[in-house]
């Protein structure tokens, strides 16, 4: 018996730490009252975070510093959103790998583009090449949310998802979003303002993530550094962007703080054009809201502080 006390204490500690991590590999819910979901991206975290309040916890699947557009779903992330009740996305393509965190979770993936007016077109040319059918090929650009009268409809869709998940607070949800909509109103007046200021119209930016910005705000994007973004322009590419910087006589490149930048860097060394940053994602100081990201991208076009 003396013997096998030891043994029954390492085989409880074993099991105690076995245990601790197991919950520390999760999510823990701050409470069990509150709706748990996921969001693809921060800027869809954020406007959940104003219309769900203290009734709603948000975990953002892909982290600051990462575009949807190369992100890898680890099997470890998706084991840590287990226990949510909705994933909230973007939807269009942009976020596909939400598929491995609903079929694990079994939680519904619910995409904030139903009330939106999509720009849709035809796929552009390297989508085209690796589809065998391309008759049907129509593409309808996901960044939809970097317009702020488009973030207003998914503010209102919200609203709706939210009430469905959980209809006793249904008066809050639509509360919450009703104090938000005055300041996102507000705020689109702002970034209009700012917008007035913009001298140069004709913009090239790194891709294809400003097209809502542009047309909402009265740019004009004419070309873009990595029409594939993560994927390195073709010289053929490059070729064509130097002639539209030409044309339209653009002094200003665009970074953007999840893709890489070398080929920018690379394509400005002889040239006398300035880098600037936009970022469609955010989530990071001086971005942590939408708001923040959204006047950090006008101040951006209009060079202003
Ligand atoms: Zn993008």
């Amino acid at each position: 018996m003396r013997r096998s006390l030891p043994l029954i204490l390492v085989t409880f500690l074993l099991l105690f730490l076995i245990l601790a991590g197991f919950l520390s590999a999760r999510v823990s819910p701050a409470s069990t009252s509150t709706l748990q979901v996921a969001a693809t991206i921060f800027p869809v975290a954020d406007l959940i975070a104003h219309v769900g309040g203290d009734l709603v916890a948000v975990h953002s699947i892909l982290e600051p510093g990462s575009s949807p557009h190369t992100f890898d779903l680890t099997p470890q992330k998706a084991i840590q959103l287990t226990h949510v009740t909705a994933i909230f996305g973007v939807g269009q393509g942009l976020d596909l790998w939400t598929e491995g965190v609903s079929r694990l979770s079994g939680a519904p993936i619910i995409s904030l583009d139903k009330n939106v007016p999509l720009l849709c077109g035809q796929a552009p040319p390297v989508i085209q090449s690796q589809d065998e059918h391309e008759e049907d090929l129509t593409f309808c650009d996901p960044h939809y949310w970097l317009s702020v009268p488009n973030a207003m409809l998914m503010v209102d869709q919200l609203v709706t998802e939210l009430s469905l998940l959980d209809p006793v607070h249904a008066d809050t949800y639509r509360s919450n979003a009703n104090t938000y909509l005055t300041e996102l109103t507000q705020l689109n007046e702002d970034i209009h303002t700012i917008a007035d200021s913009i001298t140069d119209r004709d913009i090239v930016t790194f891709h294809e993530s400003f097209t809502y910005f542009a047309k909402e705000y009265g740019l004009t994007i004419r070309a873009t550094v990595e029409p594939s973004p993560g994927r390195e322009p073709s010289p053929q590419q490059l070729v064509d962007l130097q002639k539209t910087i030409n044309v339209y006589n653009v002094r200003t490149l665009y970074k953007e703080p999840q893709l890489s930048d070398s080929v920018l860097q690379a394509f400005t060394k002889d040239l006398n054009i300035s880098i600037q940053t936009l970022d469609p994602l955010g989530g990071i100081p001086g971005r942590d809201s939408y708001s923040q990201l959204m006047l950090f991208n006008a101040h951006t076009f209009a060079q202003t502080p």
